[in-house]
């Protein structure tokens, strides 16, 4: 059981979190568990989800895991009325799938440093550029057009994508992350107002730079000390550290709360240790 840093009662409220098998969403969706949310975890990796489920549900949590793909509509709305059968409609949901691809990314942060067999800016595949625009950005649309009709029938609840630091400022090396996630951050303010009638909020977390499994090994040398990579990192964040997926947990469950954020919507909230707020300088 994970310590909750802020207590919210989410009793009675049905919330679907995509990418529940990952990091951060598996994060998100536990807490919401604890926090007493009948929880929908939806994931492409329905082995992930599938355990969590089996754990909280073991903990004596509410907690179904659903394997989906967020860039299929059909299969969406099968899950979506598997949802309704198994936890009841949809409350809050959180669209958590999405993620970089090494096809969409170059092997230099300049032009000017490019090798022979360096991946360039000029060799990057309009393929994994799509497949990288289309899981943040359509990723993030498709859900909502799935689940928020449920929250349009309530005329309540609330939508929290997760963009990321590099929607204010493209990161080096990942364009098309970038700018699907400047995508996301830009479809959360259309959408809070596109929902502004119908009580629905829509917020969105940046998170800073965390780290994970996967990318442990890019930012530390075997002896702990960071990489060149995770120095620039570091030495871009004032308070010098990284995030915890653990520190994400209580802007999640503040922005969803109807009553203690019930006038926020439209908002980007970095959850980032400073990272956006510094000039480097
Ligand atoms: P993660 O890889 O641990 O989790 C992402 C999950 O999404 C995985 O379980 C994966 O199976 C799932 N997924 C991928 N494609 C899918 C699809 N088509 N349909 C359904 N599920 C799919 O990554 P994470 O670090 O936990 O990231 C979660 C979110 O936070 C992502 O949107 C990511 O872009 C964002 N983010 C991460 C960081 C970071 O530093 N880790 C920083 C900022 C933003």
């Amino acid at each position: 059981m994970m310590e909750l840093p802020i207590n919210i009662d989410y009793t009675g409220k049905v919330v679907v979190v995509t990418g529940a098998g990952g990091l951060i969403c598996g994060a998100m969706a536990r807490a919401f568990a604890q926090s007493g949310a009948r929880v929908a975890a939806l994931d492409l990796n329905e082995e992930a989800v599938k355990k969590l489920a089996d754990e909280l549900k073991a903990d004596g949590y509410v907690c179904e895991g659903y394997k989906a793909d967020v860039l299929d509509p059909e299969a969406l709305e099968q899950v979506h009325q598997s949802v309704i059968r198994d936890l009841g409609k949809c409350d809050i949901l959180v669209n958590g799938a999405g993620g970089n691809h090494p096809s969409a990314t170059t092997t230099n942060e300049y032009q000017h440093e490019a090798q022979p067999d360096s991946k360039t800016f000029f060799d990057l595949e309009s393929g994994g550029v799509d497949f990288v625009f289309k899981l943040n950005f359509q990723g993030t649309l498709l859900p909502t057009q799935v689940f928020a009709k449920d929250l349009t029938e309530k005329k309540s609840g609330c939508i929290l994508n997760i963009s990321s630091m590099n929607a204010y400022t493209p990161l080096t090396k990942i364009p098309a992350y970038s700018a699907a996630k400047a995508a996301v951050s830009n479809f959360t303010q259309w959408l809070a107002t596109h929902f502004a009638g119908t009580g629905i909020r829509c917020n969105a977390i940046a998170p800073g730079f965390l780290v994970s499994a996967q990318n442990r090994a890019l930012l530390f040398n075997d002896d702990g000390t960071p990489t060149a990579r995770s120095a620039k990192i570091l030495n871009g964040t004032p308070t010098n550290r990284y995030v915890e997926a653990s520190e994400l947990i209580g802007a999640t469950l503040f922005l969803c709360d109807d009553r203690s954020a019930s006038a926020i919507t439209g908002v980007v909230l970095p959850v980032d240790a400073g990272f956006s707020a510094y000039s480097g300088v």
